[in-house]
């Protein structure tokens, strides 16, 4: 896995685990305060629907006082107002003042009117069973303590739980003595509650407290309802939250449990608040992510795997500026050139190469730059060890998201083994084609030379053989003579073949021995002038030569045997051919001069090449093998062989040998 990846990975984890931290926290903090608002408001909505019994209770008190305190009810109450009830306590009165029960009970506890009264169907009906047991004498309700008191609250009949008031009968005046107690009641009925929660704009349930039939939720509340704590707020799940009431009878006693419904109104915006506010953290943290991914790459993820390739690379890396100076370079780099890399900071690419490059590195970092193209030059640099290293350089750009070139990346790669593999190679292939060459020209030559003399020895033979009886002696002795030169030819060819071939093979060995250079000299003049046919002076002179030579004598005599055999064959008739023998210190100079044809110019450098022949030899026979084996002799001596010439005027071969050559004749 990549470096890159794992860091996305580990920046995404990271994210995840902090939004789930968060929403926790959010769910905790935020929700709980939101449901701890939910319920405050839900209590308050509740105590709206309590506070709307009570202004019942209150409606009902100022009616129960109006009709108490009232000089025609207290003259009923005693007996003396016949009519009061034809009067007032009609059904429309009822009606009027939205009553269920009217009592009349006099100071003796006796009733003297009651009436119940269906408000639903407007038509009386009978006194509910129940309420016999709030009406004892010593009850709560009939019990005047003084001419004011007023007792109020609610009772449970059969038929349901009323509200009821009791007031002392009195004068309009509220002059007592009191002449009874008047007692109005209103039902709490479902009807009522229905308009309960519609002026309210709630759902409101009541039960009574000991209802055998209750629903789930009212049976858990009541175990959970008191005195203490009058109140319980519950959710009904994800949508509604209730909230429940204890409401006591007139004697205290519990009575009826109330029950507000109320959608989760805010429960629900708290959750679309946590929803957005996720929402808000997850878009932020995932910005956050990618500007540190961006961050990272573009400072540290680059560097690092730049910093890796750098130390881990054997190849020498340099990176450059686009301008091609140095910013960075490897520990290889340093192996190669210096310890203290820093030195090469700032500085040029081109400080570490010798020769200037072809194309110009200028024009190669150009290519780079501007084309993006990577570039491969071989380069020639000297390492920390002064030693020539040839090494192979590529430049390749480096870009970033803006596309534009923020770095090269060069590396070198030392070639020269290679290079020398490839000299070496190259040198045997031409030493081997050099050879073939030679191979072939020998072919050619030494047959055409040994078939010349073969072909000479064959005639003459046979002339000899045939026409022995008619040749006289004189041609007999020619015939002889042409058969003897023809085999020391082809004794000489073959002389120097073997000589250059031991030459050649480094197998050239001297035999050194002291000698009279100048008398050998002199033979060889000698041998010349008879074996020549045409007309040549040949004209030696040795005033100034060494007296005594250590050289090989063989080879001395090879080496003069050719350049006067040259000299001969080149030189037309009636010229002369010079041989002088000097002596320059340690030094024998033997120079040999003709009158001749002369070497072209053009040819001269290939002279001493085996086989080469000018091209101006004309019909004059040859090997080319001469001066080859000229060259090898001088240079087995340790000497020098050089020439001039010039066409038609003639040429001068000059030889410089040590007069005692190293390894002989102490
Ligand atoms: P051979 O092997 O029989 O000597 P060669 O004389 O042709 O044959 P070299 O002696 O090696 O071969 O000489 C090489 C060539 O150099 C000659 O063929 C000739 O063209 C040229 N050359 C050598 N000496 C002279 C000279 N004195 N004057 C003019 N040309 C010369
Ligand atoms: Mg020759």
């Amino acid at each position: 896995m990549t470096l890159r990846r794992k860091i996305a990975i580990i920046i995404a984890a990271s994210i995840g685990g902090l939004l789930l931290v968060i929403y926790l926290l959010a769910r905790v903090i935020l929700l709980a305060s939101f449901e701890h608002l939910e319920q405050d408001d839900t209590r308050r909505n509740l105590e709206r629907a309590v506070n709307a019994l009570g202004e019942e209770l209150d409606h009902l008190t100022a009616t129960t006082t109006d009709w108490a305190y009232w000089d025609d009810t207290y003259t009923f109450i005693q007996g003396e107002n016949a009519d009061y009830v034809e009067a007032n306590l009609i059904d429309e009165v009822f009606v009027n003042l939205s009553l269920n029960l009217a009592l009349y009970v006099d100071p003796s506890g006796k009733i003297v009117f009651s009436k119940a009264f269906d408000l639903d169907h407007e038509q009386e009906i009978p006194l509910s069973a129940g309420l016999n047991n709030y009406l004892s004498p010593d009850g709560l309700l009939l019990s005047n303590a003084d001419s004011s008191s007023l007792r109020r609250g609610i009772i449970v009949l059969d038929d349901g739980p009323m509200l009821v008031v009791a007031r002392p009968i009195l004068t309009s005046a509220k002059q007592g003595p009191s002449g009874g107690t008047l007692i109005f009641g209103y039902r709490l009925d479902e009807a009522w509650i229905a308009r309960l929660a519609e002026s309210n704009r709630v759902s409101l349930a009541m039960r009574l407290w000991d209802d055998r039939h209750l629903s789930a939720d009212f049976r858990i509340v009541r175990t959970l309802l008191s005195g203490q704590s009058p109140t319980v707020i519950r959710t009904l799940g994800d949508n509604s939250i209730a909230g429940y009431t204890l409401i006591t009878d007139i004697n205290g006693h519990p009575a009826l449990i109330l029950r507000a419904d109320f959608p989760r109104r805010i429960y629900a915006h708290g959750w679309s608040t946590l929803t957005y506010f996720m929402i808000l953290m997850l878009g932020l943290l995932v910005f956050v992510g990618v500007v540190l991914l961006l961050l990272l790459e573009k400072t540290v993820l680059a560097k690092t795997q730049m910093g890796t390739l750098l130390e881990h690379s054997s190849d020498v890396i340099i990176l450059t500026h686009p301008d091609g100076t140095i910013k960075r370079v490897n520990p290889a780099f340093k192996r190669m050139f210096n310890g203290m890399a820093q030195h090469f900071d700032g500085q040029p690419l081109s400080v570490l190469f010798d020769a200037k490059l072809d194309p110009p590195l200028t024009d190669i970092l150009h290519t780079v730059v501007e084309k993006r193209e990577g570039q491969q030059v071989d380069v020639s640099v000297q390492n920390k060890a002064q030693n020539q290293v040839e090494a192979s350089m590529v430049l390749s750009p480096i870009w970033r998201g803006n596309g534009r070139v923020s770095e090269v990346f060069c590396s070198l790669r030392d070639i020269t083994a290679q290079k020398r593999l490839e000299e070496q190679l190259r040198k045997t292939l031409a030493r081997e084609m050099e050879l073939n060459d030679l191979k072939s020209r020998l072919i050619s030559i030494v047959s055409h030379e040994l078939r010349t003399p073969l072909a000479t020895i064959q005639l003459a033979n046979e002339a000899l053989a045939e026409y022995a009886d008619r040749l006289t002696d004189e041609r007999k002795q020619e015939k002889r003579y042409q058969i003897k030169s023809a085999i020391q030819r082809m004794v000489f060819l073959l002389e120097d073949i073997v000589t250059l071939n031991r030459a050649e093979s480094g197998k050239l060995k001297l035999e050194l021995l002291p000698f009279d250079l100048v008398s050998l000299c002199q033979t060889i003049v000698d041998n010349i002038r008879v074996s020549i046919r045409h007309n040549l002076t040949f004209s030696l002179s040795n005033d100034d030569a060494c007296s005594e030579v250590c050289m090989d004598q063989r080879l001395v005599q090879l080496i003069v045997s050719n350049l006067l055999s040259n000299a001969a064959k080149y030189s037309p008739p009636g010229h002369t051919v010079y041989l002088d023998l000097k002596c320059e210190g340690e030094e024998s100079v033997i120079q040999v001069r003709d009158e001749g044809i002369g070497i072209p110019p053009e040819e001269q450098r290939r002279l001493f090449e085996p086989f080469f022949r000018a091209g101006n030899v004309g019909a004059v026979t040859g090997t080319g093998l001469g001066l080859t084996i000229v060259k090898q002799a001088v240079e087995a001596h340790k000497g020098t062989i050089t020439f001039e010439s010039q066409i038609g005027v003639g040429t001068t071969f000059t030889l410089r040998i040590p007069n005692k050559v190293k390894g002989g004749c102490e």
